[in-house]
């Protein structure tokens, strides 16, 4: 170490270098991570940790470097043993994958689901239209059968097809109709790639005719 002329006498042994306090902190507005709703510093005991790291990275690159930098993170689990750092890293990836893999199923599910609109012969005049899978995108059959109700001025329910599942059916032809509303997004119907409605026939099949 070179020697300087001027040095100044070093601090008192009990004098910590600390910020000067100039006037009362303002209240704080607290911080509230948009992926997990936690305050960051509690992110990591959500389920979204990876996501929330991002969002901090991305949102409050500061906060992201106080509390995840290499050196943050060194001294944070400096302190934890070896045993309870693996357990921590290990808890983390299977709350993790195990969050993720709910997301991508709901997706996947989405994605498969069809709603499919069936016109019914009943008779040679008269039509039912059933339609299924709505409830897969999160639509709410009862208000959906209200909708269909008021809009085409007929009866319109919730009740069980022939697998037990529900469905809707209503009085009338509408399966045109429908379809065009589940892809206009009408009311309640919102959401449903237009991909994945499909209308079938099911004509009466008439024994011995
Ligand atoms: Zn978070």
């Amino acid at each position: 170490m070179p020697k300087k002329s001027a040095q100044p006498p070093p601090p008192a042994e009990t004098e910590q270098p600390e910020a000067p306090i100039v006037e009362p902190t303002p209240p704080v507005d607290v911080l509230y991570c948009s992926v997990c709703t936690f305050p960051p510093e509690y992110c990591e005991f959500g389920s979204s940790f990876t996501r929330c790291k991002e969002w901090l990275k991305e949102d409050h690159p500061d906060l992201f470097d106080k509390y995840y930098s290499d050196e943050a993170f060194q001294t944070r689990i400096g302190t934890l043993s070896l045993e309870a750092q693996t357990k921590l890293e290990k808890d983390t990836a299977k709350k993790e994958a195990k969050a993720e893999a709910k997301a991508d199923a709901a997706l996947k599910k989405k994605l498969s689901s069809q709603v499919t609109i069936r016109r019914i012969e009943r008779t040679k005049r008269k039509h039912v239209t059933a339609i299924y899978g709505l409830d897969a995108f999160g639509i709410d059959l009862k208000k959906a059968a209200k909708q269909f109700a008021s809009k085409f001025a007929t009866g319109a329910s919730v009740t069980k097809n022939p697998q037990g599942l529900d469905e809707i059916v209503v009085q009338g032809d509408v399966s045109d109709e429908v379809l065009d509303m589940i892809e206009e997004g009408v009311g309640v119907l919102k959401g449903i790639p237009a991909d994945n409605v499909e209308i079938v026939e099911d004509k009466k099949k008439k024994g011995g005719d």
